[in-house]
């Protein structure tokens, strides 16, 4: 277990940004884990954990407590069941099973972190969802001071949300099983439109795994959300903001004002209603590239708020204050951030 002591933590985050940790903790194995865990708990020290970074905007006076980050290894396949530690890199994953010729998280690949954390927000992309392979979850429940494992039912996973993401301070996650499809080397059911066209087949058909990972990771790139460290428009937490999901009385009220413009609209569960975030920030006057700082809207995807090298969490924080402003004045809808936010509030 490797301890560090006021340690930057800005390296470690895909946004570049965030003051120094107290104390930084590697682990690299579950028991180094717990045991770091344990440690902070028993000492009543403020714990952070992080993964890949690639969903935090730590804030410029750093973390006054231990940040814990998790380093495990392990990639366990028997048949089409998965078992990957919770430091795994999740897109050296996704194209491992690919290459095993296994479906259910080929539309993930390229999305960067742990595979950890993939269960935490319930990541998704191109219409699929960890929740729908996710079969247990084992984490370390703080409150419990001991190992639990979590059916994928139990994790209370809806849109970019779980038990975890509610109840931040009770669970480390330690591994995620998955179960996967061996469909003779096919995909699941291309859900996306997008994805479709891009593959020249109707919705709802699946095609090669191979050509899935690769058709998502070509519309990845084209809109900066494939990490690259030579481009500042992947310098980002990815979507700053999850998709506003309205009720019925919002829903009605939003389109009231929307002066002959054709909002995206999609299904939600309850009767509500989900609207495109991009489409908003687009409509509200912040297209791609918007703001003179050193902190600006990705040049590829209105969704993506970017450090172009030199800039602090403030000056990301004042930009995602004036996206969520302009976006509530123009059309009365409340952007939600979906990175975490550390020291900070929006
Ligand atoms: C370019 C780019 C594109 C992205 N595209 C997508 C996308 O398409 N879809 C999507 O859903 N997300 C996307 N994201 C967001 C991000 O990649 C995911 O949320 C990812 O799962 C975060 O993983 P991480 O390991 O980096 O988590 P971190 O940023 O390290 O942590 C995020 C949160 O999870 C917690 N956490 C991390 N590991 C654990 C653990 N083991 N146990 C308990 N809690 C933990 C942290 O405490 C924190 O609250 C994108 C980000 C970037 C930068």
């Amino acid at each position: 277990m490797l301890v560090q002591h006021d340690a930057p933590l800005a390296p470690l985050t895909t946004l570049r940004l965030g003051g120094p940790a107290r104390r930084l903790v590697t682990a690299t194995t579950d028991a180094e884990v717990v045991q770091a865990v344990r440690e902070a708990d028993a000492a009543g020290e403020p714990l952070l954990v992080i993964g890949g970074g690639s969903n935090l905007l730590i804030g410029d006076g750093g973390f006054a407590g231990t940040v814990l980050r998790i380093a495990t290894t392990g990639f366990g396949l028997d048949a089409a069941t998965l078992e990957l530690a919770a430091g795994e890199v999740w897109a050296d994953a996704v194209s491992r099973t690919v290459d095993e010729g296994l479906a259910g998280i080929e539309f993930l690949a390229g999305i960067p972190g742990s595979a950890g954390a993939t269960p935490v927000q319930n990541v998704g992309a191109y219409g699929q969802e960890v929740s729908s392979s996710i079969t247990e979850v084992v984490a370390y429940d703080r409150r419990a001071g001991g190992t639990v494992t979590l059916t994928g039912a139990e994790c209370g996973f809806s849109y970019r949300h779980s038990r975890f993401k509610a109840d931040p301070e009770r669970y480390v996650v330690l591994r995620v099983r998955f179960a996967l499809e061996d469909n003779g080397g096919l995909s699941t059911p291309v859900k996306y439109a997008e994805t479709a066209r891009h593959l020249g087949v109707e919705q709802g058909e699946r095609v090669g795994l191979a050509a899935a990972r690769d058709a998502v990771l070509r519309l990845r790139s084209g809109k900066g959300m494939v990490l690259d460290p030579a481009d500042h428009d992947t310098w980002s937490a990815g979507s700053f903001f999850t998709n506003p999901v309205l009720t019925a009385a919002q829903y009605q009220a939003f389109l009231a004002g929307l002066d002959g413009r054709t909002a995206p609209a999609y299904p939600a569960p309850d009767g509500c209603t989900k609207t495109s975030a991009a489409w908003l920030i687009d409509q509200a006057g912040f297209g791609k590239g918007y703001g003179s700082g050193p902190a600006t809207l990705s040049t590829k995807h209105t969704l993506a708020l970017t450090n172009r090298g030199g800039a602090t969490a403030g000056d990301l924080l004042a930009l995602a204050r004036e996206i969520r402003d302009g976006v509530r004045s123009a059309f009365g809808v409340e952007l939600v951030n979906e990175p975490v936010l550390v020291g900070v509030a929006l």
